[in-house]
Order: C-alpha cells, then structure tokens, then sequence
C-alpha cells in the first residue's frame, strides 16, 4: 500500500513536470470493487494513464467530462487473444500462417488491437502468434512508444508444440509452421529460453493436439516433458498457459503446474477437482467454438461442439473451477470479444460472474494490479449505456473507453 502511495506520489510529480493536470469524470453509476454493487453519483480523477481517486460527487462539483445516467466498469481484459489472425471465414487458418507475409499481418493486427480497445478490453493475453514469430512482442512496444494505439498486451509469442502434431502440413517439418515445434526436454528447454528473450510475457504449450495431419487428438508431451517446460519457465519468471481438451492432456499440464487451461472441455470430475485444488484456471474459448460450427453452416458432426463445450462449461462451473474470460478472439472478429461472457450467461452464469471472469478474475491471472476494477491505480475504464448486471449483452453499448486522458468514443 505504501508503495502504491508512493507511486501516486511520483504521477503527480510527473504531471506537474509534463503540465499535465488531472482530469475528472462524473458518473451516475460506478462498479464497486467487490464487482456486485453500484457506488452512485462518482467523480473518477484521472492522471495521465492511471485513476487517482474514486470520490462521491460534491454537490455543485464542476468536472471535466459529465456521463449523465450511465455506467462506469473497469476496463475488460480478454485472457486468450490471437491479434495476427483474422477471422476464419475471411481466410482459413492454413492459408493466413502458409501465404501472407508477417510484415502484413502485423500491420493488420494494429488494427484488430483498436477494434478490441474500442469494445472495452484494457487488457488482453495474446497467446501466440501462429507463425508471425515476435510480431506480438513488437506491437507491445510500438504501442509502448505511443505509435499504435489498443489494449495492454501481455503476449505469449509463438507457442511450443510436439514435432508432428501442428498445421499447416504437420508430417512435413519443411513448412512454416503455426508454432515452435520442438522434440524431447533439451529442445523444449530451449524453446522456452528462446521465447523468453524474444519478450513472452507467458509460455503456451499445447498438452494435446491431432496427431499428424488427420489423426486422434492426443496427448503430445509426457508428463515429464511438461514439468521440465514449467521449470524453465519459472527460472524465467513467466507463467504457462495450456491449450488442451483432452482429460488426460489436462491432467498433465495440471500436474505439471500450469497456470490456466485453454478450452479444456474434456476434463473429467477428478481433473476438474485436481484444477479447483490447484487454483488452475480455466479458459474455455466459448466464443470460438461456436464461431466455427456457424463457418461449418451448423452442419455436420461439427455441430456437436457446442453441445460439448456447454455441458463441459457447465460441469466445470459446478465443480467450482475457477473461470476466467478467454474468447480466442482471431478465430471470429476482433472487438466482438464480449461474445464470450454472453455465452457464459447463456450457459449458466450469472452477469456478475461473467463480468467478473474479464475483470477481477482475469486481472489476478495477469498478477495486475492494474486491471480489474475501479480503484485508485488501475489503467482507464470504460462507460455503458446500460447496467450490465442486469442484462450482460449491455456491454455493447459502450459509451466511451478512457484511457492515458483520452476519450475513445464509440
Ligand atoms: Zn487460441
């Protein structure tokens, strides 16, 4: 607390040398820190990025900026992005990492990360690439310089994954590939190292994946592969996040001590109670799944995805594993993030715990104070039109989202 004081200390010092003034915000509605009830008739002060204070409004109080009747949330955070993809019915996966060149998809992805800070997200963990190498460690710091404008990026680069079981071609190690394919614990070692200093803020493994180009999805790392991963990783100080759906691809990367499970639809009760034990969580790409049964035209076995991905998103909530938004956005359009926590209210959550999910929720995952609610020191936030505890689709209409002094209006 001291040391956050103190850092207040230093912003306003910095404003006062830069001429900056703080800026005020009123509010007829502000979200409590406990994420459920509403603070009425606020003024937020803001300097440069951050919030300094959340006050009640004095009476006749002037103020720089009035939103009336409206709501005022934390700024969103989206825990599973892929910011150099677009959508999969604009081009198929394959085709994007095999055809078009990094230099154009980097670019194109400055403008996928302002269409997700326009829809609300302050915050977003970009889990990996899909062959762009360090492209999304690049962006972070063209955005840090003030060049592109968009969400803070906590980026994973480019994903590890076992020789032979990831696209395009995965039985041709000669073609580019969507991922850093790696073979036993030396090579996975390295991988890590490497990605670590090519800026990954996490590691992404995928636990299980199709083996070759139409086997089973299975496991693709033992156990023992696993551990020595999350070991590098933590020498590096970085947290690993799995794709998996497979129960025992799950298990694994649990055991393995893992930090979130990306998908895991197929966990069984034990593993689903091995995560709750370990305080793993989940992400389970609601949106994405349901992105790709509409591309497939709601035909085929396909379809039978959402039915899984419901009942495992149900067993999970159940079994009182921790649940945080990731949307896989990349695989449907950049700023429709929000289609996710939809799907959870959908499913069964209540609006309170869906808002929590890209708010408090994911912030702890990130390990960020400075996400997740809004409180003194926390990045921006974003105004709706409506209450969003009542109705979760009122997270679309966004009235305007605040960050660094600026109003980004819709
Ligand atoms: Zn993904």
């Amino acid at each position: 607390m001291r040391a956050l004081r103190f850092a207040f200390l230093v912003l306003l010092l910095a404003g006062a040398l830069t001429a900056q003034r703080p800026s005020t915000w009123r509010c007829k509605h502000v979200l409590a820190p406990d994420g459920t009830t509403w603070l009425d008739d606020m003024v937020v002060t803001t300097l440069l990025d951050r919030i300094v204070t959340v006050q009640p409004a004095k009476p006749d109080q002037q103020v720089d900026h009035d939103f009336g009747d409206a709501w005022l949330i934390p700024g969103l955070i989206d825990l599973h992005t892929h910011l150099l993809l677009k959508p999969y019915d604009q081009m198929k996966w394959d085709d994007q990492v095999r055809s078009e060149s990094t230099e154009l998809r980097t670019l194109r992805a400055s403008k996928h990360a302002l269409d997700t800070l326009r829809a609300g997200f302050l915050a977003i963990r970009d889990l990996g690439t899909e062959g762009a190498d360090y492209a999304d460690a690049a962006l972070r710091t063209a955005m840090d310089e003030g060049h592109v404008r968009g969400p803070q990026l906590f980026v994973a680069t480019r994903a590890i994954v076992k020789q032979g079981c990831y696209g395009p071609d995965p039985e041709d190690p000669t073609t580019k590939k969507g991922a850093q394919a790696v073979d036993g614990i030396d090579a996975i070692r390295a991988a890590v190292r490497e990605q670590a200093k090519g800026g990954a803020d996490w590691i992404k493994v995928y636990a299980d994946y199709r083996h070759g180009k139409s086997g089973p999805v299975a496991p693709t790392f033992t156990l023992e592969e696993l551990q020595a991963l999350c070991d590098e990783a933590a020498k590096a100080k970085l947290p690993v996040a799995a794709h998996a759906t497979t129960d025992e691809g799950i298990r694994r990367a649990v055991e393995a001590g893992v930090r979130t499970i990306e998908h895991g639809a197929g966990a069984s009760e034990a593993t689903l109670r091995l995560m709750k034990e370990r305080g793993v969580v989940l992400c389970p790409c609601l949106a994405a799944t349901e992105a790709i049964v509409r591309y497939a035209g709601h035909q085929g076995p396909i379809v039978e995805r959402l039915n899984v991905g419901k009942i495992a998103f149900q067993r999970a909530l159940a079994a009182g594993v921790t649940i945080a938004c990731g949307s896989d956005a990349g695989v449907f359009a950049h700023g429709d993030n929000v289609r996710e926590l939809e799907l959870m209210v959908e499913y069964g959550m209540t609006p309170a715990q869906a808002l929590a999910s890209a708010t408090t929720v994911a912030a702890k995952v990130l390990g960020s104070e400075r996400f997740g609610a809004v409180r003194p020191g926390a990045i921006g936030f974003v105004v709706l039109r409506r209450n969003p505890l009542q109705d979760i689709t009122a997270l679309r209409r966004v009235v305007a989202v605040v960050r660094e002094d600026n109003e980004l209006l819709r």
